[in-house]
């Protein structure tokens, strides 16, 4: 008898924890969602499909004009009667169209499905085969080169490619996209300085564009102000109270220099990109932008650097984010990784880092990363974009080097619409080829706020504790959010992962 009691009662007991196990009551719903992660993290397609739907903040690395899709290029293209040449590698040109080696983009893909297929192919790295089908032989060659052949049809598409942008947002759980983009007044500015020979003097330089500012940044507001509206109209936004979809995700622009230009363009760029960062709170930061190998790019980096201090210090508050160290080992000389990201940091005082590839090739890596994690110098990491151009990816990747160093990162996109990916794919990749779990990918996505430019004091005094305005909703928290874009946007961030994790699994 008493060896059936204790049988019995170890069966109970058994029956209890498992049926506790099932049941899980007291993990949290942060532990359970956890728990789902990794139960799929092994299947892809439900990894995908558990990503896709989990809230991931912001894309901090993103290029407007890089974020459409080829196919938006040619549907673009055919609206404003551009052509497609036929050459090995199409491009989207003026008309006349009925010219030999050229078709209307208007209705391509179905009056010419074989060319519309190339054009894909030719204005992203769709297919990409090195040196097949008139495809160039690198893949940093090809993806540069994709931005000229779609670049006519982007022409006075503004609207349309803010309403893109988000629409690819909302449909990757992203409620906030920082993207490079230049109003087109910035040209009133670049004008002025093209033809005036560099000579270093920097602040002679600044006395010769200022009359000019205000008339550009105006032009620049009234421009925005109206693809704005029009990409709301084209989305229907103004019907909708509160906003939802790819009305709700929040756009913040930071204005750019193409750093393979002539100084005197550069500097007027860049004079022109924190102009509108002070006059217009759209324009959140600056940045630099194109092929950092460039030849021109290297020999002017240092004086880039120069020129980004200089005008930090006419400028205190507006806020840099430098690709920097987008190289690596064989592209360029071992000097030329020596330095760029301390440069970055040290010399024009960025405030975050795009790329920062070449981290381990610089002088004293150890001392810049540690200066990184202290002065908080979030670096935007870019998976795809970076095997496609450098061809570095896996343990290759320096992303494990900056966590272990307690560098912030956030995951970015950099060009979806030319790599063909979009955020959750890079989430993906850091999971399958970096090893991060739920919770890193969760802190990644509250980062890629709390790294935001967007203006405000943080929802966050440390990792795991809001402002004690926000210590639980009410009307102080509301006053505090009324005060913060960055604040608002975290709010609604931890709201979506309260949803999230709270969804059955
Ligand atoms: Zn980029």
């Amino acid at each position: 008898m008493i060896g059936v009691k204790r049988l019995a009662g170890a069966a109970l007991a058994a029956l209890l924890l498992t049926g506790a196990a099932h049941a899980q009551p007291s993990l949290s719903p942060e532990a359970r969602t956890a728990a789902r992660f990794d139960a799929v993290v092994k299947d892809r397609a439900q990894l995908r499909l558990f990503l896709r739907t989990m809230p991931k903040g912001g894309d901090l690395h993103n290029h407007l004009a890089g974020t459409a899709y080829a196919e938006d290029f040619l549907a673009w293209a055919g609206e404003g009667g551009l052509c497609v040449t036929t050459d090995p590698l199409p491009a989207i040109v003026a008309g006349p169209c009925d010219a030999p080696g050229k078709a209307p983009a208007q209705g391509l893909g179905k009056t010419n499905p074989p060319l519309y297929s190339r054009a894909i192919n030719s204005l992203s790295m769709r297919s990409y085969n090195p040196g097949a089908d008139g495809a160039l032989p690198s893949g940093h060659d090809q993806f540069f080169s994709t931005f000229a052949r779609f670049g006519p049809a982007g022409d006075g598409k503004l609207s349309a490619m803010l309403a893109v942008a988000r629409d690819y947002a909302a449909g990757d759980a992203v409620g906030y996209v920082e993207t490079s983009v230049n109003p087109s007044a910035m040209s009133d500015l670049v004008n002025l300085a093209r033809d005036t020979p560099w000579d270093g003097d920097m602040a002679k330089a600044l006395a010769a564009l200022e009359p000019a500012i205000p008339a550009m940044t105006a032009k620049a507001r009234q421009e925005f102000d109206a693809a704005e509206a029009e990409a709301d109209r084209r989305q229907g936004c103004h019907a909708q109270k509160p906003r939802t979809g790819p009305c709700a995700v929040v756009l913040g622009y930071q204005a750019f220099a193409v750093r393979v230009l002539p100084p005197s363009v550069v500097f007027a760029q860049l004079t022109a990109a924190f102009a509108l960062a002070q006059a217009d709170p759209r324009f959140v930061g600056v940045n630099i932008v194109a092929p950092e190998d460039d030849p021109t790019a290297l020999a002017d980096y240092a004086l880039h650097m120069r020129m980004l201090r200089f005008l930090k210090t006419r400028y205190p508050d507006v806020k840099l984010s430098l690709h920097a160290g987008e190289l690596t080992l064989g592209l360029v000389t071992p000097r030329e990784l020596r330095f760029h990201i301390r440069e970055a940091v040290e010399v024009a005082g960025a405030g975050r880092i795009g790329h920062g590839v070449d981290i381990a090739y610089e002088t004293d890596a150890s001392s810049l990363l540690a200066r990184m994690a202290r002065d908080k110098i979030a670096v935007e990491i870019n998976l795809t974009s970076n095997d496609v151009i450098l061809g570095v990816k896996g343990a290759d990747h320096p992303l494990h080097l900056y966590r272990q160093a307690g560098v912030p990162f956030v995951l970015s996109t950099d060009d979806e619409g030319v790599s063909r990916i979009d955020l959750t794919h890079e989430y993906l990749r850091a999971v399958t080829e970096q090893g991060l779990t739920y919770a890193d990918l969760k802190a990644a996505a509250r980062a890629s706020l709390e790294y935001a430019f967007l203006p405000g004091p943080s929802l966050w005094v440390s990792p795991r504790a809001p402002v004690a305005a926000c210590a639980k909703a009410g009307a102080a928290c509301d006053r505090f959010l009324a005060g913060s874009r960055k604040a608002t946007a975290q709010w609604r961030l931890e709201r979506e992962f309260e949803a999230f994790e709270a969804a059955p699994h």
